[in-house]
């Protein structure tokens, strides 16, 4: 019964919103899950809690004109969907990069729903994004477009309704210039925005935030295995904010980080990657990663981020972007001897890959759950701002690192309870579907 009712609701929804293969995989992922929770809570159909909760409460679209600095006007495509707020103010982050339309918009805001709900902090789910590329674009130009996008996205957020973070593309720059341009149109100094800069409200250990955050869950699932991350090999895909943080943190427990990548290409330093010397060149100089091979002797770079996945490692963070990880990729990291995988970006396995670690038993942490530090430790910059007063780095950080505990113990308790032990794909989505969902009861329809 409850079988035929997530059918249907998944068949409404295909028929709704066709072409949207990201939004699909998504929500298919999650109700995959669901059908034991609907088996055993009946009201939960009766309330109709599964049609509500795929639909977006509300979706924006707005064009964004801007003009470059040889005075040529463009526009790009703007988009905030605000999915669900029975948990507290829609939260989740704003994607600038080409790749940006509804499909990719909404399976981020889907699956925020449920990460939010993981935290524990009173977070509704909310995502939103643009096409424009802010790569190869001067500070001026940046600043002409994320005021341009302000200057629509302001009507629709505040500090209580809806809070931005970042996201790829998205960083403390991008976010200087939204807050500024929101400061100055509607005449309010809040906390509307998170991953600010840190003299104007921003939360220490929020830029480290995710990466800490995965390799705490990580670790959490390696203690499991009685393992750790001491004199492991690990591979982090990507080289953004999450990836550098991630390595970071794996490193300061012992691990050797020997490859990381961006968008053109991946290294491989077996002497482990130099952390600062990377920082410098994507950070501070915005260049590829390609640089880090002409700096360092040893290292080797090459074309194409797949082949990252052949590296024979013990530990996988795949911390770029989503279906950045194959059933093929996956079936070579197996054959290799790797036991755990936690996902630093949203949706970064395809299901081909999720099922070969699943069927191989080795560790995996699906991003809903292993990267959900990035919004907890916004959800504590909300509440300082609130407080008005900041907390130290150590505070926040320790914060942070319960709060991945308890995701931890959340996911891998309630994959026990419903049969699938060890599964921490159905344990994360059946509780972050089971809390809001009891709350979207309380609230009627
Ligand atoms: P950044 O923009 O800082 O970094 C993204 C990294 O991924 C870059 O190295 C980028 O390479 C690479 N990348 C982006 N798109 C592609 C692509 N299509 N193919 C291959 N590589 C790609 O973003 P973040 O580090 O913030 O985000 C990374 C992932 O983590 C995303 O999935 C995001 O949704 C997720 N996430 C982020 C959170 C946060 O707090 N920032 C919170 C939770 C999840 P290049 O520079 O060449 O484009």
């Amino acid at each position: 019964m409850s079988d035929q009712y997530i059918a249907q609701t998944v068949e409404t929804l295909m028929r709704r919103y066709p072409g949207e293969p990201e939004f699909h995989q998504a929500v298919n992922e999650v109700l995959e899950s669901l059908a034991p929770v609907f088996e055993k809570n009946k009201e939960f159909e009766e309330a109709g809690i599964l049609q509500r909760i795929v639909e977006p409460e509300r979706q924006i679209i707005f064009s964004v004109p801007w003009v470059d600095d040889a005075g040529k006007v463009h526009v790009n495509r703007g988009l905030r969907v605000q999915y669900n707020s029975a948990l507290g103010p829609y939260k989740g982050g704003i994607r600038f990069h080409p790749s940006v339309n509804a499909s990719v918009i909404k399976f981020l805001g889907f699956e925020q729903i449920f990460k939010n709900s993981l935290t524990g902090l009173m977070l509704g789910g909310g995502k939103g994004g643009t096409d424009f590329d802010p790569k190869g674009k001067s500070d001026n130009e940046v600043m002409r477009f994320c005021q341009s996008f302000m200057a629509e996205l302001y009507r629709h957020i505040d500090a209580d309704t809806d809070v931005p973070a970042g996201d790829i593309g998205v960083g403390a720059r991008e976010i200087g210039y939204m807050f500024g341009y929101y400061k100055k149109i509607k005449n309010i100094f809040h906390g509307v925005l998170t991953g600010k800069g840190l003299l104007y409200g921003g939360s220490l250990a929020r830029k480290e935030a995710t990466g800490f955050g995965c390799v705490y869950f990580c670790n959490e699932m390696l203690k499991d295995r009685q393992s750790g991350f001491e004199n492991k090999k690990v591979v982090v895909s990507g080289s953004g904010n999450v990836a550098i943080y991630a390595a970071e943190k794996a490193m300061s427990l012992g691990a050797k980080v020997v490859a990381m990548s961006d968008s053109g290409g991946y290294i491989y330093d077996e002497n482990g990657i130099n952390l600062e010397l990377l920082k410098k060149l994507k950070e501070v100089e915005r260049k590829r990663i390609s640089e880090y091979a002409k700096e360092v002797k040893n290292a080797k770079y090459a074309e194409g981020c797949a082949g990252i996945w052949t590296i024979p490692c013990d530990i996988a963070l795949p911390c770029a972007t989503q279906n950045e990880l194959d059933g093929n990729a996956a079936q070579t990291l197996v054959k290799n001897g790797c036991i755990a995988v936690s996902e630093g970006a949203n949706m970064p396995c395809t299901p081909e890959a999720v099922k070969v670690f699943l069927d191989a038993k080795i560790s995996y942490g699906p991003g809903k759950a292993a990267n959900a530090g990035g919004v907890a430790t916004s959800g504590l910059e909300m509440s300082q701002n609130s407080q008005r007063l900041s907390w130290t780095f150590d505070e926040v950080d320790a914060k942070l690192h319960q709060i991945m505990i308890n995701i931890h113990a959340t996911a891998r308790d309630t994959a026990k309870e419903y049969d699938t032990p060890g599964n921490l794909v159905n344990g994360a989505n059946i509780a972050g579907f089971l809390k809001g969902a009891r709350v979207m009861i309380s609230h009627g329809v």
